[in-house]
This record gives structure tokens, sequence and C-alpha cells, in this order.
């Protein structure tokens, strides 16, 4: 199974697929994790997109189909994707699509958690407070609320015109959510 978990940033889509990981044979990509693994060690591609994630803006489409492009036979091989992260834009859920159908392969579902703003400016200062994380600051979580809303919101019709949209409220505890997704995903043939 390809799942896509969907939603704004710091709406749970990492601490959620990290669980489905555990409990499903599936491998997260997240091109989020990606980026910042490519910026801790110092490589080309961090140095290029350091500035970009610090201030909240998205990296280019190239950038990160080409990360998702390399990870795909490994996701294959483990029996199936979360897709955590990306797609953000349409640019990138064509691509997708077109990978995948390429490989014979497709998209099973896309869960959506909704959060409401407020909710997610209070989680954020607290991740802010704790862990740091540069992009977290609020002048930075501002800009990619505005980036999810102007350029990964849209993608909303794009899945529910697949007929792969499925809600489930992310505004319970990590449990309630957990639990939401499972019953979302129980629908869905593998
Ligand atoms: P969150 O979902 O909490 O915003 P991510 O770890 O998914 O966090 O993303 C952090 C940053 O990495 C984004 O603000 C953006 O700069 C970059 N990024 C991650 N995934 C993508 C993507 N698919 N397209 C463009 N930029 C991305």
């Amino acid at each position: 199974m390809n799942l896509i978990l969907f939603g704004p940033p710091a709406a749970g889509k990492g601490t959620q697929a990290k669980r489905l990981v555990e409990q499903r044979r599936m491998v997260q990509l997240s091109t989020g994790d990606m980026l910042r693994a490519a910026i801790a060690s110092g490589s080309d591609l961090g140095k290029q997109v350091s500035g970009i994630m610090e201030r909240g803006e998205l990296v280019s489409d190239d950038i990160v189909i080409a990360l998702i492009e390399e990870r795909l036979p490994e996701a294959e091989a483990a029996g199936g994707a979360i897709f955590d992260g990306f797609p953000r834009t349409l640019a990138q859920a064509q691509a997708l699509d077109a990978m995948l159908k390429s490989r014979g392969r497709k998209i099973d579902s896309v869960v959506r958690l909704r959060v409401d703003d407020e909710a997610l400016l209070q989680r954020v200062a607290g991740r802010f407070a704790e862990s740091g994380r540069p992009d977290d600051n609020p002048d930075s979580f501002k800009v990619r609320l505005a980036a999810y809303n102007d350029q990964t919101a849209p993608l909303l019709p794009y899945y529910e015109g697949q007929g792969k949209l499925v809600e489930v409220d992310g505004m319970g505890t990590i449990e309630a959510v957990a639990k939401a997704i499972d019953e979302a995903l129980d629908g869905v043939a593998a």
C-alpha cells in the first residue's frame, strides 16, 4: 500500500508516519527528513537548501522529486511507502503519480489530518522552545503555513477527484489520531 499523510506543518504527520512504519510493512519517505539529513551532512544539496528551509519556503520541485524517486525501489521492496511532507505542490503530485505509474504502482490513499491554525501555532511554539528547530520560529512558521495554504492545500481537490481522500480529525491525542487513521485505512485495499 502507498499512502500519503497530508496536512499542514506540525499537524503530526511525522509522528503518525513513524507509528505506521512500526505496525505495517512500510517505509516512511519524508522529504523534510531527507533535506535535514543533507544539511547535517554538509553536502552541496544541504548548502543549497538550508537558507530556503530556515525561512520556511518550499525547496524546488526538481530537488524533492529526485529525492523521492531515488527511494522508491526501497519502499517497493518493503511493501509500500508512507509519503510524509510530499507532495506539496501540484507539480510534485503529478510527478509522483507518473513515477509510480511507470513502475506499475499507485497511491492507494491520502489521509488528511485536520488541525486548526490556532492549535498548530500553539504546538509549534512548544516545539520551538523544546527542540529549537530553526524553522519553528514564529516568522518562519507563518511562511510555512502560508506555503501550505497557497501551494499544498490545492492538492486536496486533486486527490478528492481521484476518490482517494480520507479525512481524519488531527486535534486529539496521538493515540486517538492513530486510532482514527487505522480505522480510515481499514477500508483501503492494499
Ligand atoms: P513540516 O511538515 O512540519 O513543515 P517538513 O519536515 O515536512 O516539516 O518540512 C520542512 C521544510 O522542508 C519545509 O518547510 C520546506 O522548506 C522543505 N520541504 C520538505 N518537503 C518539501 C517538499 N515536498 N517540497 C518543497 N519543500 C519541502
